[in-house]
């Protein structure tokens, strides 16, 4: 019995010793004010199904930093999250004048995507020991003006480091006219959901060196009178496309898109199914309008089996194939399934002046 008795004690000392070893040591107090996404209030939707288009066309996007932050009233900040897909980490800084640093203000476990929501800003209530941005704990003032505070974010998010990745630097608009007039039709905020994924594809692919390198080893592009693009003038090109800072898209018909400026525009094919060869054919198209060719150039359409399009569709179909793109799946945001298979043959809600649907046309999926 006694023997059995101290093997028991043995044993329960050790279980207990293994325990303690898995104690975490006491970390360093913290300051930084961690917060909960989901104890976060009044939370808004960004280009949900009924956002007004006044609300819908105000919108502008940095595909490359899609989290925006800005000041709110006198003693708030209003992030708006711009992603299709959730993200976490995000830390949230502020820059203050006569202080060197920035100044971490809290931290939030995750976002959800297409998000809007504010925060109260602690320094404007009181004094705060805050860390700046190298680590060093200082004491922050209470700040009674923040209108010249600048709120910035950084996100610790393997997604959300490939949208930074982006060299290009557009920022995405959706047209500010939008009524069913001629070659154009209303918006609804899924084509604008779609946008945002076809267009950070692209803004994506052209920021990869092998997709530089593809355009600039293509042979056989030509120029508007037929002459052929020289090393000098695709390497202007290809700059034109990393540099312009804005993009701006809309809802076509009759036509499949038009393109020229700063104008990309779709067909509702194209804008729905942007992964589908046709509709990228077709968006590069326009971009060669925008990048200032015209229908002589087979920077729009091919030529002697030669065209832009078909330049960049090994890579393109390479980042699908390896789920590269940051939206590489074409079921994200559901839109076949919610809207395609209820409305059947047309997805916006533009009418002829009698009622009727107007220009309705059926989409094979
Ligand atoms: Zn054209």
């Amino acid at each position: 019995m006694k023997k059995q008795f101290l093997f028991l004690t043995f044993v329960v000392v050790l279980f207990s010793c293994k325990k303690a070893s898995k104690e975490p040591l006491p970390e360093p107090k913290v300051l930084t004010q961690n917060v909960s996404f989901k104890d976060i209030q009044n939370v808004g939707k960004i280009l949900s199904d009924t956002e007004p288009v006044e609300i819908m066309v105000s919108r502008t996007i940095n595909l490359r930093d899609p989290l925006s932050i800005e000041v709110s009233g006198t003693n708030r900040m209003k992030l708006s999250c711009y992603t299709l897909k959730s993200i976490k980490n995000v830390d949230v800084f502020v820059k203050l004048t006569g202080y060197e640093e920035r100044i971490k203000l809290l931290k939030i476990d995750s976002i959800s995507s297409l998000t809007s929501f504010d925060l109260p800003v602690s320094i404007a209530e009181k004094d705060e020991k805050l860390y700046t941005e190298s680590g060093k704990l200082i004491e922050v003032k209470k700040q009674t003006d923040l209108s010249k505070a600048v709120f910035s974010v950084s996100v610790d998010d393997p997604f959300y480091k490939k949208l930074n990745g982006i060299k290009t630097v557009w920022l995405l608009n959706f047209r500010k006219e939008q009524q069913d007039i001629g070659n154009w039709y209303r918006m609804n905020p899924l084509h604008a959901r779609e946008c945002i994924a076809m267009f950070t594809n692209l803004a994506y692919l052209f920021s990869q060196d092998a997709a530089q390198k593809a355009f600039m080893d293509y042979e056989g592009l030509i120029e508007n009178d037929g002459s052929v693009l020289t090393k000098e003038r695709k390497e202007a090109v290809y700059k034109d496309i990393l540099t312009r800072p804005k993009i701006e898209t809309g809802l076509v018909r009759n036509v499949s898109g038009l393109g020229g400026g700063n104008l990309v525009a779709g067909a509702e094919y194209v804008l729905m199914r942007h992964y589908n060869k046709s509709s990228e054919e077709e968006i590069l198209h326009e971009l060669g309008h925008a990048l200032g060719f015209g229908h002589s150039s087979n920077m729009t359409y091919a030529a002697n089996n030669k065209a832009f399009f078909l330049a960049m569709r090994p890579i393109i179909n390479g980042f699908l194939t390896a789920h590269e793109y940051p939206y590489w799946d074409y079921r994200l945001l559901n839109t076949y399934n919610t809207y395609i298979d209820k409305t059947g043959d047309y997805l916006r809600e533009g009418k002829n002046p009698d009622g009727s649907r107007h220009n309705a046309t059926r989409y094979d999926y």
